[in-house]
């Protein structure tokens, strides 16, 4: 788009320009970091994980979890749960506090998704959605109200990707009530499936494809604003319209990628929505290469806000080299009142030694308060 054409322009405009131009140089010239990109000299706001999941049942060499998913238990909020793939062999349903309730031999699983109250057999379930690189699938599971997993495909979703599956999301369609997923692979493609009742069980048919220029795999779906966002690894975040019937080109982000922010490391990894009133809130993005997550305001233009890291306290380690990450507003309970963030840390230490990858949960509100001002909660 060209931001310079339409009906906008006048003499005022020009004046605006001129002024905007005049502060930059300005400010340029009083600034020591004269790297015209966005971006600070000055430390990265810090937070300390409140809790860390057990490891996954792997050596501390492997690259093994992954991808987080959060289930709330609104009956229950602190016996709320959190899903964790082990691409090195299945899933884990951990607590809270990350101890591990249930750990199935499910196979590859790489990314996880789930949405609420899809209707099933007259009642609805909490569904959840997983790519599967054994059987190169997308497998369905009903979250059970103690958070185990159960399987509800009618038969798993073989996917057509020509590369093993990869990123996934799920999205419910606000327009037409239904249930999609989002499953990619490391050629930039796209396959988005409609979920559907068949015989009691849930079933699903490709709907449409997308197509990026190089590797993806973080994807998370806005089901307020109808947004589909894609990370290209070595590029940036892409928007894209989630509904079927939506246009297949994407519109890149600002300010997401390297050439235009210094706060960003590639590869763009995991993303999550902090959602707030109405469309308000935040898109949160792992920058792998630099240890860190990028803020932007879910709100379009969705402006870059600044970058976060998580580093050792006392008791847990920081977070590097992250791949998946969720994160959810919700109130539960004193150790997490406005919600929390879950994030994959692909080297984890216990005291001091290299153990196994795992997840570190984190309170929402500690990190806001790092940012001034104060990112909202
Ligand atoms: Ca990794
Ligand atoms: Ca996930
Ligand atoms: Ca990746
Ligand atoms: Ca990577
Ligand atoms: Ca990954
Ligand atoms: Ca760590
Ligand atoms: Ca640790």
């Amino acid at each position: 788009m060209n931001y310079l054409s339409g009906s906008g322009q006048s003499r005022g405009y020009y004046f605006t320009i001129l002024i905007i131009v005049a502060n930059a140089i300005l400010t340029t010239s009083c600034n020591t970091n004269k790297n015209p990109k966005a971006g600070t000299i000055n430390p990265l706001p810090s937070a300390i994980a409140t809790a860390e999941t057990k490891p996954v049942p792997r050596d501390s060499t492997e690259d093994a979890a992954d991808d987080p998913a959060i289930w709330v238990n609104f009956a229950d909020p602190c016996a709320s749960r959190i899903i964790g793939t082990d691409k090195k062999g299945g899933l884990a349903v951990y607590d809270l506090d990350g101890k591990e309730l249930f750990y199935y031999n499910t196979g590859l699983m790489n990314n996880v998704d789930l949405r609420y109250r899809f209707p099933l057999n007259s009642d609805t379930i909490d569904i959840m959605a997983v790519s599967n690189r054994t059987d190169q699938s997308v497998d369905l599971y009903k979250v059970n109200q103690d958070g185990s997993l159960q399987i509800v495909h009618f038969k798993q979703l073989k996917s057509l990707l020509k590369e093993e599956v990869y990123g996934l999301c799920m999205y419910r369609s606000k327009v037409t009530g239904k249930f999609f997923v989002f499953v990619n692979d490391k050629n930039g493609v796209v396959e988005q499936w409609e979920l559907f009742n068949n015989e009691h069980m849930v079933d699903g048919r490709i709907v449409r494809n997308l197509k990026l220029a190089s590797q993806v795999e973080g994807m998370v779906a806005d089901d307020d604003t109808g947004i589909l966002y894609v990370g290209e690894e070595d590029k940036g975040i892409w928007i894209f319209n989630a509904e079927a019937s939506g246009p297949v080109n994407g519109e890149f982000l600002p300010m997401s990628g390297e050439k235009d922010n210094n706060n960003i490391k590639f590869d763009v990894e995991g993303l999550a929505i902090y959602k707030m009133a109405g469309d308000s809130g935040y898109l949160i993005a792992s920058s792998q290469g630099n240890n860190s997550y990028a803020v932007f305001n879910r709100q379009a233009p969705h402006t870059y806000i600044g970058s976060f890291k998580i580093v050792a306290g006392e008791s847990t380690d920081g977070t590097e080299e992250t791949d998946g990450l969720d994160v959810m507003n919700f109130d539960f309970g004193e150790k997490y009142p406005k919600g929390l963030i879950v994030i994959q840390d692909g080297h984890n230490k216990d005291n001091g030694t290299a153990a196994p990858q795992n997840f570190k949960i984190i309170r929402w509100d500690s990190i806001a308060l790092k940012f001034n001002p104060s990112l909202e909660f």
